[in-house]
Order: C-alpha cells, then structure tokens, then sequence
C-alpha cells in the first residue's frame, strides 16, 4: 500500500510504502503528549516530498531519536532512529497519514515509559 502523509500546514509532506496493520501508542514521556500513534517502517520505505529546510528536530534524553515536526504548525508527523539491529527506522505518526480508517486500526500499547 502506498500512503500519504504530511502536517496540518503541509509545509512537510511524504508518502510511505508499506502494509499498516497495526499502530503502536507509546506511553513515553513525548509520545504522551503528542498523543501519537505509531507506525514504524525503514526508512528506505519513506519519501519527504517537501523540503528538508522546512522540518525541525527536537531530541532529548540519550539523543537517539529525532523527533521530526513542523515549525509552522507544530504538528509532529514522523521521528526518525536506529533500531537495535542498526536499522535506519521511521516512525510515522499515522494520525498524520490521508485516507486511513483509524477507528479500524488495532493499536498495540507499548511500556516505553519504563525504558
Ligand atoms: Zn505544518
């Protein structure tokens, strides 16, 4: 399936490529408060369609991953990391994907607060 995402502005906009089948809602101390749900694909599967300029990124604690969002609107779409096989992952926001059936997606809970 192929899919388009972007922030509320549309100041950034990408497509992804993949089979979303289930998010994830992380109950870290950021995704919390973005209330994100998560979709996490290599990042070889992901396409920005706008400009790298118009992104800002936002890290803390270890640094490890890059919270991507939009400096115009303030929407958070993706964030980008390693995972632990030295993968190059993204993390979509699938709230922030166009013509998907959120009610209808399962949404798996995951104890990132405990990490
Ligand atoms: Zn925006």
């Amino acid at each position: 399936m192929h899919y388009k995402g972007s922030c509320h502005c549309g100041q950034i906009a990408f497509e992804v490529e993949g089979e979303l089948t289930q998010a994830i809602e992380c109950n870290c101390s950021i995704c919390t408060r973005k209330a994100a749900l998560m979709w996490f694909v290599p990042k070889n599967k992901f396409r920005l369609l706008t400009p790298e300029a118009h992104i800002s990124t936002y890290t803390f604690g270890q640094h490890r991953i890059q919270h991507r969002f939009c400096p115009t609107c303030g929407i958070h779409p993706f964030g980008e990391g390693i995972d632990p096989a030295g993968n190059h992952m993204v993390a979509i926001n699938v709230r922030c994907l166009e013509n998907i059936e959120l009610a209808a997606l399962p949404v798996k809970h995951f104890d990132g607060r405990a990490l």
